[in-house]
């Protein structure tokens, strides 16, 4: 039984390794979620049939259950939504820690050695903080909470006190395991902080948080794997700490912002909808309107056409009509490719789900990098519910929080085609001077509707 457990152990570890390498590429996603899925479940089932905690019955119905609420969710939630699933899913993940630590601690209190001890003090505050912070980031997406952010006076020296606190009250529990109340205070204090935390920062800097705050759940479910002596806890939750904090690290990369100003730089308009006006102080500028059947018009006349998909393609959910499109320009000969930005939408690899979603072919997909000395050689760059990701201000304007920030060259293309509602700026509340520009036309409206239109056009050309 104990190597059965061990092998079964061994095999779940290396599923979950193996997964996390596919999900680096687009084709292999899939099969890497299968290959966790299949670790995850092979883990659950070894430890509770060997430890003999449940009978096989509780364990299928458990699964069965779990697994229905699991795919009605998934299967309901809209994806501009994912973000607050996986804060959800975060917040589950460190209260799972927090009650497992504490059970163990009631079984155990007093008589195990100081390193459980601090295994269980870790867990408990890491696992508390991760709850009550990924609710906070969850009520933010979601507008139960405003997402500006929301400074304390003296936040920062409150956050200090709270952590001087949860120290202080781990040092007392570990010089008194059998006084309850120090592990209580822990809980009690990982909880304030958990929303101290995360009150501060914007709601549009909350997909960062919750990348972070993943990978604090593994840093607690790992403490917990510790406190059971679990395998393979211990190294599935040191791969989601580690990973977590990749994915952080790579996303303040992407915005070129550091994670201490994501963190404490209170940054980030909620109002993406806000009304940009005319860059450049006043100068009153106008911009070009064209309707859904004057881009059509122009997509007669052309060879090459760069689709670039923002945020406002998943607001809109028009990934099915836009690959629709691309299949009507591609049948006329037109040379059509995605430009993809590693920050496009709201949570890393948003626009590769969305688009694969709608069946569009991974080889059309470009990242930025691969693609961006092709706007020069290209008739049309088709932005679609873009903003931030295409705005030249990320070269020059030293002001800008978008400064420094690698953008698609969308504006060295021969024509700008932007496909969004109003003249409003995007996540960094950034004003867009490209909107003004000779060669752009700015087609107003939902993007679904423009590019049904679109679309329309096409066919009752043909
Ligand atoms: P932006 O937020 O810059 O722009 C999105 C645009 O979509 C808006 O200007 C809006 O304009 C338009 N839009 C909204 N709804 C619709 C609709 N229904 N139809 C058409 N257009 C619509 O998005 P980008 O994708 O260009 O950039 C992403 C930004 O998010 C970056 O600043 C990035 O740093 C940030 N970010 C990204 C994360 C990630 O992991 N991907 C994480 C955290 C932040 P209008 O209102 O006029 O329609």
């Amino acid at each position: 039984m104990m190597y059965l457990e061990q092998f079964s152990y061994l095999l779940a570890s290396v599923l979950f390794i193996l997964s996390l390498k596919m999900l680096g590429s687009a084709k292999t996603a899939r099969k890497g979620m299968q290959y966790a899925m299949f670790g995850m479940a092979l883990a659950i089932v070894i430890t509770l049939i060997i430890s003999g905690i449940v009978g096989p019955t509780q364990i299928i119905i458990g699964m069965v259950v779990g697994g229905l609420i699991g795919g009605v969710v998934a299967k309901r939630i809209e994806m501009t939504s994912m973000p607050q699933m996986v804060a959800l899913f975060n917040g589950f993940g460190g209260v799972a820690s927090t009650l497992v630590a504490y059970s163990e601690y009631i079984r155990f209190t007093g008589t195990e050695a100081m390193d459980v001890n601090i295994t269980v003090i870790l867990s408990l505050f890491i696992g508390t903080v991760t709850l009550t912070g990924s609710l906070i980031a969850y009520a933010k997406l979601q507008g139960l909470l405003p997402g500006r952010p929301l400074v304390l006076p003296m936040h920062q020296i409150l956050n200090l006190l709270l952590m001087l606190g949860a120290i202080g009250f781990g040092v007392m529990n570990v010089m008194e395991p059998s006084v309850q109340m120090w592990a209580l205070l822990i809980i009690g204090v990982a909880a304030i902080f958990g929303v101290t935390f995360v009150i501060p920062i914007g709601g549009a800097d909350m997909p960062v948080v919750i990348a972070l705050l993943n990978s604090y759940s593994g840093l607690a479910a790992s403490a917990t794997g510790f406190v059971l002596s679990n395998n393979v806890l211990i190294i599935a939750g040191a791969l989601v700490g580690a990973s977590g904090l990749i994915l952080t690290q790579l996303m303040c990369d992407a915005m070129n912002r550091s994670l201490f100003n994501v963190l404490f730089g209170a940054v980030g308009t909620d109002d993406s909808t806000g009304e940009a006006g005319a860059p450049g102080g006043g100068e009153q500028k106008t911009v070009m309107r064209y309707t859904a059947e004057d881009a059509a018009m122009i997509m007669d006349t052309v060879q090459s056409v760069i689709i670039v998909p923002g945020y406002g393609l998943a607001v809109a959910q028009a990934q099915h009509v836009l690959h629709e499109m691309d299949q009507l320009l591609t049948a006329r000969g037109i040379d059509v490719k995605y430009a993809i930005h590693p920050v496009a939408g709201r949570m890393p690899g948003h626009m590769n789900v969305l688009l694969a979603e709608a069946n569009v072919p991974y080889d059309v997909l470009y990242e930025m990098d691969d693609i961006n000395d092709e706007f020069q050689n290209t008739d049309v760059a088709l932005i679609i519910g873009a903003n931030d990701v295409v705005n030249p201000s990320a070269r020059t304007k030293k002001d800008s929080p978008l400064y420094g920030m690698p953008i698609l060259n969308v504006d060295y293309a021969r024509t700008v085609m932007f496909v969004k509602r109003s003249m409003g700026a995007g996540f960094a509340g950034e004003a867009n001077p490209l909107f003004f520009d000779d060669k752009t036309m700015m087609v107003f409206g939902d993007a679904k509707a423009v590019i049904t239109g679109l679309v329309k056009a096409l066919k009752a050309d043909e």
